[in-house]
């Protein structure tokens, strides 16, 4: 039996199906060519924002149309979770409609496949083993669910509470991961710096404030003991309240000194609308700390334009945030207005033209420091680990998700070469090996 899936959405997601991969596989399945080739197709989709949506419903149909008669397709991830009534309902070309923990034991070639949805976990999805990578480095899932409640997200509606792994799961994982090739291990959860707290509250009994500064936040032990198994360890989606000073020393230790900080604005009434900690001076504060010990530290960010009540002071707040930031990598989003969210009951929605507007402008803002950051490199030498034939990435680069840097294709993939930067086009910059 042949499997194929097709990943939409960020990289929690590619984990989760990378995890599914490996369940299918020691359930005897094997990696079809295509998705025509499949008996069983899985498209395991993204619900982030209704251009996701859109997306994931496409490839859904695309993927119908694809499969050879009598091949089984099911639909899973984040669309699965939070519509699956409506799905099943809507799609009458998918045979199973499965939230994120449930058993694809359903979908054993014996197993008669009924349209339903079952909410309730059979496993523990983040703890399966996953297939042998071919690239060098790989994501980590390190918790699932969120405890804040920010106000423009549904995650924590359909994903629920925070609930991290343990430390002996993670690092066995990581481990396997290392002992195949990985030289870089990118760690991910809804929220980062968390990690760990609600496995300690459930320990002492008690509640245990997020902000946790004094040393004793459980990343940072966790960053520490990885740092010192695998080459690179890199945290994404760090909430700026969690990067206390014990884990910014923590960061920078590790050498890797790369900072994604999900800000989302940096107007002070925006972020309370947004039920979110901090403004932009805290935000600069923290970013000029970091910056005073280690001047070559990155920084890339994400935030939300037309927010509900977002007015042109915000936007000019932000503007001149972004311009005082200088941020190596940013990413844009129009507020997309979600079921079941804070926000989607606040007045003084922003038209969608307006905010597409005001991205526009902030985008074209941040191009250009981009740009220039990238341009400050040439000339510089820097350690460069080989992702693919002709493709590099020093520590300022996160996979996937920022530029590269273009090296020698002989260059064995896996292998770490020093390269001179001599040119730079815009997000990439080009390397000549040492
Ligand atoms: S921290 Fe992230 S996942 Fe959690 S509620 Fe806020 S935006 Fe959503």
């Amino acid at each position: 039996m042949r499997y194929w899936i097709e990943t939409l959405g960020c990289p929690k997601n590619h984990v989760d199906s990378e995890k599914l991969a490996g369940l299918l596989v020691s359930q005897g399945y094997e990696l079809a060519v295509s998705a025509a080739e499949a008996d069983l197709v899985v498209a395991n989709t993204c619900a982030f924002i209704e251009a996701a949506r859109e997306e994931s419903i496409e490839t859904v149909l695309e993927l119908a149309d694809a499969k050879r008669v009598g091949a089984r397709l099911v639909v899973t991830g984040c669309m699965a979770e939070r519509y699956g009534e409506e799905l099943a309902a809507a799609l009458p070309e998918v045979d199973l409609v499965a939230g994120f923990n449930e058993s694809l034991t359903a979908l054993a070639p014996a197993t008669p496949v009924a349209l339903r949805k079952r909410p309730t976990p059979a496993f523990d999805l983040l703890n399966l083993p996953r297939p042998a990578t071919a690239a060098p480095w790989a994501y980590v899932k390190i918790a699932e669910g969120c405890d804040r409640r920010c106000g423009f997200c549904a995650i924590p509606t359909f994903r629920g509470d925070q609930r991290s792994r343990s430390t002996e799961e993670i690092l066995g994982e990581a481990r396997a991961l290392v002992a195949g090739g990985v030289q870089e291990i990118v760690l991910i959860a809804q929220d980062l710096a968390s990690w760990g707290n609600d496995r300690r509250r459930a320990s002492l009994g008690e509640a245990v404030e997020v902000l946790d500064e004094g040393g004793t936040q459980p990343l940072i032990e966790l960053t520490r003991i990885l740092s010192s198994e695998v080459e690179r360890v890199r945290l994404l989606y760090l909430y700026p309240s969690g990067l206390t000073s014990g884990l910014i020393e923590t960061i920078l230790a590790t050498g890797v000194p790369y900072f994604d900080l999900s800000l989302q604005h940096s107007s002070r009434p925006m972020l309370r609308a947004m039920r979110r900690w901090g403004d932009g001076e805290r935000f600069l504060e923290r970013i000029a700390a970091i910056r005073a010990v280690d001047h070559d530290a990155t920084f890339r960010s994400s935030f939300i334009l037309g927010y509900p009540g977002e007015t042109e002071e915000d936007q000019a707040n932000l503007l001149e945030f972004i311009e005082e930031a200088q941020l190596d990598w940013a990413g844009f989003f129009t507020f997309s207005d979600e079921d079941g969210t804070y926000a989607h009951d606040l007045s003084g929605h922003v038209p969608h033209e307006l905010a597409l507007e005001r991205l526009r402008e902030v985008s074209e803002l941040q191009d250009q420091i981009t740009a220039t950051r990238r341009d400050s490199l040439v000339g510089t030498q820097q350690r460069v680990l080989i992702d693919a034939p002709g493709v590099g990435r020093s520590v300022r680069e996160c996979p996937e998700i920022d530029g590269i840097v273009i090296v020698d294709p002989a260059l064995r993939v896996g292998s770490f070469a020093e390269v001179q930067i001599v040119a730079s086009h815009g997000t990439d910059v080009e390397g000549v090996t040492l």
